[in-house]
């Protein structure tokens, strides 16, 4: 069959493409007839001398497929590495040794955790700041060198006006992080906002499977943006925090199926979140009216709470978030949470089951309160 024509160019075909379609379209090998539809699993630490791939620290064609997929899902490069939290790791290299950043009180643990113990190793000072408050903003962002944003915020959900912040931290030379985790690139593209760097815990919505742990980072295509991304891969190279082929061809072929996926969550979400503001255990129902996370607080103690989340039998008493199957977690049973998350604040990962499932399930772990 050699050498006959074949019907379609070799060349994947040009954008603009819708997202959906991006997802399911890109980052897949060249049309040869005979050749396989999807992207290659390259298992291997080396590459024969002379070729443009030369050591699989550096770089791997499994990576290159999730990173032109991401890539142009956020508008810019995407670069894949071992978790979220590598991912922080590398965008926080960005700050010089000393260097002012700033961040919101409440965020990602894992984030916040971090920060607090290179602020208190004397690596950085930390500027803590309410990230929806703008002329706190403003004072704080005078003289830093970095400020990372989450929108919607992790566990209390609040939504930052990410443009203005950009816009603010650009014109004082301040490099904006955000976490794009919680929104995924469907929902909102923060480097069309204005952000330099956008990381994601693609462990969350992008594998959708829970079975992968895996980060990634974005840049802008305009220069300062390859200039950063430079400094990220060079970071990845030499720290060594690399993604798993396997990991990430995992992720590749979650991603696939985001749009569907987010779309089916989303309006579970929201019917639940309606119905949830009107069940009489429940006195606060917090949700951006966008993807699938909400979260809410019940009525009774902290310990009262944790026994909703255990009473549950349809959904997963586990942390993390954006699998396919529904999420529960009492975000205080952990001692690093801090105080602004109120003891009966339950954060809900809302999966693609059926809503009325979800809703009986949830419905009779809350009426458990009022008996
Ligand atoms: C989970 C998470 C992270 C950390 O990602 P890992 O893949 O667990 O390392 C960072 N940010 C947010 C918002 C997360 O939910």
């Amino acid at each position: 069959m050699t050498g006959m024509p074949h019907p379609y160019p070799s060349t994947p075909a040009p954008p603009p493409y819708a997202a959906a379609t991006r997802l399911v379209a890109l980052g897949r090998e060249p049309r040869t007839p005979g050749a396989q539809v999807g992207a290659p699993l390259v298992l291997t630490s080396t590459f024969h001398a002379n070729g443009a791939d030369v050591y699989a620290r550096e770089d791997n064609p499994t990576w290159r497929a999730f990173e032109d997929t991401l890539g142009a899902l956020e508008g810019g490069e995407a670069l894949v590495v071992s978790s979220g939290m590598a991912a922080v790791t590398a965008a926080l290299s960005l700050v010089p040794p000393g260097g002012v950043v700033v961040a919101a009180p409440v965020a990602y643990m894992g984030t916040t955790s971090l920060l607090r113990e290179q602020a208190d190793a004397g690596r950085l000072t930390l500027r803590l700041v309410d990230p929806t408050d703008l002329d706190a903003v403003a004072t704080a962002l005078s003289g830093a060198d970095q400020v990372w944003l989450e929108s919607p915020t992790n566990p209390l959900l609040e939504v930052v006006d990410l443009a203005s912040v950009c816009r603010l931290a650009a014109s004082l030379g301040v490099v904006t992080v955000v976490d794009n985790t919680f929104a995924t690139p469907l929902r909102q593209r923060p480097l069309d906002l204005g952000a330099d760097v956008v990381l994601h815990s693609a462990t969350k919505y992008l594998s959708g499977h829970s079975d992968v742990v895996l980060g990634a980072l974005c840049t802008r295509t305009d220069a300062p943006g390859q200039a950063l991304r430079e400094r990220l891969a060079h970071h990845r190279h030499l720290l060594g925090a690399i993604a798993g082929p396997v990991e990430t061809w995992l992720a590749l072929r979650g991603i696939r199926t985001l749009a569907v996926r987010l779309d089916r969550a989303e309006a579970n979400a929201t019917e639940l979140a309606r119905r949830l503001a009107g069940h009489p255990q429940v006195t606060r129902v917090r949700y951006p009216g966008f993807s699938a996370m909400l979260a809410i607080e019940t009525r009774g103690s902290g310990a009262d709470a944790e026994r909703v989340a255990e009473a549950t039998r349809l959904w997963v008493h586990a942390t993390s978030l954006g699998g396919v199957e529904s999420q529960i977690e009492r975000r205080r049973r952990y001692a690093t949470e801090p105080e602004e998350v109120p003891e009966t604040l339950l954060r809900l990962s809302v999966g693609i089951e059926d809503v009325e499932d979800l809703w009986r399930d949830l419905a009779a772990a809350l009426d458990t309160l009022g008996q």
